[in-house]
């Protein structure tokens, strides 16, 4: 008796990939679904070009815009996508407005003269969620770095993109204009270990991690530092 062929394994729902953009090497990430192929660009902060061009190339069309937060390596490119692709813009949390406001001042003072404000069509809150074609993400409100920074999280393929809340052995910066040390630290312990260790997140620079590695390792937020 002939045997069965193997069955292919079902492609994982939602698929993704990392283009760095800016100067500050920013970890733009484009996420799409699988079974439509529609996808969202994540914290377009500039290079808007090698960012369309690699949405092309993983045959992705572009349906919105997400925000993790409102500063200038995550957000600059923003008003730019928007009007090039007219998707809406949803993210980041509402007190992030200010950072968006100043966005241009910023961009001139580091050269990123592509930099300029914009109004998002959607703000978002702790218990959203998001749609990328028929996927849903988690929308986690995650303050500390910036006032209204969100994390996107989702359940099936456990991927969560943190922007600059968590990185590999690091922690976001809290010495910029309404940044708050404490904040941070009880968004990440209890909004994004709860998820689980084995989820994976991309954090806004660097190399990706899980929850679980940064628990065990982390400096700044690992279990036996946080125990003290
Ligand atoms: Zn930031």
């Amino acid at each position: 008796m002939a045997a069965e062929p193997a069955a292919e394994p079902p492609p994982p729902p939602l698929g993704g990939v990392i283009v760095p953009v800016t100067p500050f090497e920013q970890n733009c990430s484009i996420v799409w679904c699988t079974a439509t192929m529609r996808g969202a660009v994540v914290d377009p902060g500039g290079e808007i070009d090698r960012i369309l061009a690699a949405a092309g190339e993983a045959g992705v069309t572009i349906e919105k815009i997400l925000l993790t937060h409102g500063h200038l390596d995550h957000a600059g490119g923003t008003a730019d996508l928007r009007e090039r692709l007219g998707v809406p813009v949803e993210g980041p949390e509402r007190e992030d407005a200010f950072w968006i406001d100043r966005i241009e001042a910023d961009g001139a003072r580091y050269g990123m003269t592509w930099c300029r404000r914009f109004a998002p069509d959607r703000w978002l809150a702790d218990g959203d969620t998001v749609t990328v074609g028929t996927q849903v993400l988690d929308v986690l409100y995650c303050p500390g770095h910036t006032p209204g920074h969100v994390v996107f999280f989702h359940r099936g393929v456990r991927l969560a993109l943190v922007g600059d809340v968590l990185f590999q052995g690091s922690i976001g910066r809290t010495d910029l204009p309404r940044g708050d040390h404490a904040t941070l630290i009880r968004s990440i312990t209890t909004k994004l270990w709860p998820l689980g260790d084995d989820v994976t997140f991309v954090p806004g620079h660097g190399p990706l991690s899980t929850f679980g590695d940064e628990r065990a390792t982390n400096p700044y937020v690992g279990d036996a530092v946080l125990r003290g």
